[in-house]
């Protein structure tokens, strides 16, 4: 399946088709944002955690550079190696060298965003190196050789059935209705599998500079067993993951699962410092932290550095009007829904990724669900800004000349009476009772809206006849 950004208003018109996807999101998003806003609703002063989370971030922003070295210094004398990797193709040379290393060629992964965004599997694959995802979404995707759909839930696109379908087809698993059933026999599956590991993979949902510390929260168990069991563990977590303190990552961690499953907490959260200390009978012999840049510090710079401090929570996702009809595959990219309109062009290239800041109706739902409060309706604005030049000559020409009629009120209202005078012409012109499609070049805007019969009279005609007196 191939990740295309640049392909989203196709793949948009393809997904609004698609009963099924719509079925699964409804249901997906529909209890992700439910769960959300009752989990937030016992908290006596939400806002102001979210503010404290917002400055927690914000704050370990400000000081990344110094945090990251710390953080080395920590886990270096942890026992632990820190590897720093300017790109995706970096860091997966350097897994592929830790594995060529200590002989491993047998892998097991808790659920990366990190490793999605670098395309991790299919280079372990050409080096020879088996890897199976254990996250149980993560996992159906693999075994579906498609992507996550979403940076929480991987497969909110697939129903149920489709799962069963999936796996009776490719796993040969027995008929059942019951998840319960499917949920056993992928477990069974992947038992063995963490059983037989050479090495274990992770991402990081936090790195705690002050104690060299990398935090996952999990609900399945996989994690654990996937970092935990293999004598090798290697974790590759974005450089905007760290927060300088515990206390910082106890504000944070109070947030993430409210905002993305709607649990006070996760089942799991488990906190790896380095390889096992001789004392400890569990945990691996050797750890490796990876770095992971790709594009990081190139936002970190910009006016869109806060868009660094998502804890990819996954809320503004299941808030938004267009990724709950379009899903997140339309967005071409691991990053989808409104952070990821603004991650994806920001990291990939604002030219391979032109329809995304458009993929919003800026009704600011994703800002309101945000945890950390990012302002996301003002990056979107700001990405389209920087598109203008992108831009067709007709649209641009349009909207220099909208600008500039809605700066001057005496043509503001000629436009008006024009346009309604054009339109009467074209609907009688046309015998229509109304006029429901734009000719060109304007039918694009009428492919996908109701185009609105002008009144009769302008609010301005009206105001001069009733009130123009009192004024
Ligand atoms: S932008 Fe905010 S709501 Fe969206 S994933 Fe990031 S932290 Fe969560």
């Amino acid at each position: 399946m191939e990740l295309n950004p640049n392909r989203f208003n196709q793949q948009a018109i393809i997904a609004l088709e698609d009963i099924q996807l719509k079925t699964a999101l409804d249901r997906g998003t529909g209890n992700a944002d439910g769960r959300r806003r009752q989990a937030f609703a016992e908290l006596d002063d939400a806002y102001a955690l979210r503010m404290q989370a917002r400055g927690a971030k914000l704050r370990a922003l400000a000081d990344l550079p110094e945090l990251l070295e710390k953080m080395e210094q920590q886990v270096t004398a942890n026992g632990g190696h820190v590897l720093w990797a300017s790109d995706g193709e970096e860091a997966k040379q350097h897994i592929v060298d830790i594995c060529r290393k200590h002989g491993l060629t047998r892998g097991v992964k808790s659920k990366s965003m990190a490793t999605e965004e670098i395309g991790l599997l299919p280079t372990l694959e050409a080096a020879g190196i088996s890897m199976v995802e254990t996250d149980l979404g993560e996992y159906i995707v693999q075994v579906n050789d498609s992507h996550p759909s979403h940076i929480v839930m991987p497969v909110m696109h697939m129903t149920k059935e489709q799962v069963r379908d999936l796996f009776m087809e490719k796993l040969g698993m027995e008929h059942t209705n019951e998840a319960s059933d499917m949920t056993a026999f992928a477990r069974k599956i992947l038992r063995e599998e963490f059983l037989s590991a050479d090495f274990g993979m992770s991402g990081g949902n936090f790195m705690i500079a002050e104690t060299g510390t990398v935090v996952i929260v999990t609900n399945e168990g996989n994690g654990r067993l996937s970092t935990g069991m293999p004598p090798v563990h290697i974790a590759v977590v974005g450089i905007e993951k760290i927060v300088p303190t515990w206390e910082d990552f106890a504000t944070l961690v109070q947030l993430l699962p409210r905002s993305g499953t709607g649990q006070r907490m996760t089942v799991y959260v488990n906190m790896f410092n380095g390889p096992a200390r001789t004392d400890e009978p569990d945990g691996p012999q050797e750890f490796y932290l990876i770095l992971l840049d790709n594009g990081r510090s190139s936002i970190y710079a910009t006016e869109y550095a806060e868009a660094l401090a998502c804890i990819r929570c996954g809320a503004c996702l299941n808030a938004c009007p267009v990724y709950q009809n379009v899903g997140g595959h339309s967005y071409g990219s691991v990053y989808s829904g409104p952070i990821g309109a603004i991650v994806t062009p920001l990291l990939k290239g604002i030219e391979n990724a032109v329809p995304l800041p458009f993929a919003s109706s800026l009704c600011g739902a994703c800002k309101a669900a945000c945890p950390v409060e990012i302002n996301i309706p003002d990056m979107l604005l700001k990405l389209r800004r920087d598109l203008e030049d992108e831009q067709e000559p007709l649209w641009q020409v349009g909207m220099k000349a909208w600008r500039f009629g809605n700066a001057h009120p005496l043509l503001y209202e000629l436009g008006g009476k024009a346009a309604s005078l054009g339109t009467r012409a074209l609907t009688q012109l046309t015998g229509q009772d109304k006029l429901d499609n734009l000719p060109y070049p304007l039918s694009g805007w009428t492919d996908y809206r109701d185009f609105p019969s002008f009144a009769e009279k302008s609010f301005h005609d009206w105001w001069r006849q009733n009130r123009g007196a009192e004024s």
